[in-house]
């Protein structure tokens, strides 16, 4: 039975439920006055359960929908302003035991080329990224316990956080693990993480089990809590994800809220990201088996509602995605995306010579180019970590982010970081873009105070100075 503070996966996530609202909301999406309604609620920027969510995506009214995406992007305007938060991943190690059909990772793939980073190795990734001016990383590594172990992992993150090359510093290490004990989650905080990221992939367990048919990986209810078992062991921001396309897109995104209203009724705390990939072609994964792929129109529409009916959660999106696919979805509720990255061990420092990237980059621009690009765009890209190096997690970052007070420290952090990033690393072009968006962006700074602070720590960027942060 359906219980969202169960600690059971399968009650939380309840397979009878997401079918029966599946049901449900098929004639529900059909009527106009019950769409209205469910988009006036959205208005008040609190958020949708995940049955009035589940209406607004199966709602098929072109008019409707419109005024849907307008409410969308005014969310995102209201809360996020026009800040998007730049990151980059680090692919650790590429063993993994288990064998995930839809991942070229896969244990029993002998034609991709296995390698672990050394400490050494490590340094030369971070100090090219750094080089680029990323602040920001998310760690990624397949399931090893030999290769990869936990005590590999936190060593990675100590040495992450010790190099120091030029003005460079990674300054937010979050982490992408297999689902782990307690135990290791206590580990991973104490190392200082910022945010713990595991994709379900998806919430249906008949065809999780499918798509995961050996290795620990295998276990639904193991994967499923980990989110809980994380909480337990004191990490605060957790990020979930389901791969779309992987299973009925409308099973997972009602799976997705569900998880989300579980962590929030549980631990007073839902999660801090969303990632929103989609399956895309890698070596040894055959697209053809994966019939529920979804288009660029179903994406932005998802990605619309999930605005709607989390808006305080960050939404994510790769360089899975194509520039145009990018700017569409970055307009409707997207807050954080990557750029200039390599999704192969070791592809920051040497090009790939063999397939060894995990899937496909779509969008294969610099760092710079990006930055370039967004500000072009208008809007802010940001490098700032400021929350969890201030204690701004969990709920106490929630909290500031319900009342609207983030904003005002977001704004002041993304004109100070992205002026860091111009001074140490844009090309010229990039920088005549950013720097008439932060003059504008620093005119607008509501509060005088902070826009007295912002002027004055702009000028100590000029000046050598670094790491300014509200
Ligand atoms: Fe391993 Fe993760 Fe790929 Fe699965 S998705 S094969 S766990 S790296
Ligand atoms: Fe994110 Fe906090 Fe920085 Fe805002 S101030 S961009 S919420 S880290």
């Amino acid at each position: 039975m359906y219980n969202s503070k169960s600690k059971n996966a399968v009650e939380f996530i309840c397979h009878e439920e997401i079918l029966n609202t599946i049901e449900r909301v098929s004639k529900a999406s059909k009527n106009a006055d019950r769409i209205k309604e469910i988009l006036e609620k959205a208005k008040e920027c609190k958020g949708l359960d995940y049955e009035a969510a589940a209406t607004l995506l199966m709602c098929e009214d072109e008019d409707l929908l419109s005024e849907m995406y307008d409410i969308a992007m005014d969310i995102k305007r209201k809360i996020y302003g026009n800040r998007i938060v730049m990151f980059a991943p680090l692919y650790l190690s590429n063993y993994c035991v288990n064998g995930c059909r839809y991942c070229p990772y896969h244990y029993g793939n002998c034609h991709i080329a296995r390698k672990k980073l050394t400490q050494e190795e490590i340094r030369r990734e971070v100090i090219a990224l750094q080089d680029m001016g990323h602040k920001r990383l998310a760690l990624e590594t397949g399931e090893d316990p030999k290769n990869s172990p936990i005590e590999y992992v936190l060593e990675s993150i100590k040495t992450i956080y010790g190099i120091h090359h030029k003005n460079g510093a990674i300054r937010r290490v979050n982490v992408n693990i297999a689902a782990t004990t307690v135990e290791n989650y206590r580990k991973l905080k104490e190392a200082g993480i910022g945010t713990y990221i595991l994709f379900q992939e998806t919430y249906d367990k008949e065809r999780y089990e499918y798509l995961h048919p050996t290795g620990p990986k295998h276990n639904y209810a193991y994967h499923t809590e980990a989110m809980d078992r994380a909480m337990e062991g004191g990490i605060d921001d957790v990020g979930i994800g389901v791969l779309f396309g992987l299973s009925d897109y409308r099973y997972d995104f009602i799976g997705l809220l569900m998880h989300a209203k579980h962590l929030e009724d549980t631990f007073g705390v839902g999660p801090h990201t969303i990632s929103v990939p989609r399956i895309r072609p890698a070596a040894d994964v055959d697209l053809n088996e994966y019939p529920n792929a979804i288009d660029d129109k179903l994406f932005r529409k998802i990605v619309a509602i999930l605005r709607i009916a989390v808006p305080y959660t960050g939404l994510i999106i790769s360089t899975r995605e194509s520039e145009e696919s990018r700017a569409d979805v970055l307009k409707v509720g997207v807050s954080q995306i990557s750029g200039g990255s390599s999704t192969s061990v070791g592809g920051y420092v040497e090009k790939e010579k063999e397939n060894s990237s995990q899937f496909e980059v779509n969008d294969t621009r610099s760092l710079d180019e990006i930055v370039g690009w967004l500000a072009k765009l208008g809007y802010m890209p940001s490098f700032c970590t400021a929350c969890y190096r201030e204690g701004r997690t969990g709920d106490r970052f929630m909290q500031l982010a319900k009342t609207g007070q983030i904003g005002n420290v977001c704004q002041a952090n993304a004109i100070m970081t992205l002026k860091e990033y111009l001074e140490d690393y844009a090309s010229d072009k990039t920088k005549k873009l950013a720097e008439a968006l932060i003059e504008k962006e620093t005119a607008d700074i509501p509060n005088e105070k902070v826009k007295a602070l912002v002027i004055e720590h702009l000028k100590d960027l000029g000046d050598g100075k670094r790491d300014f942060r509200f």
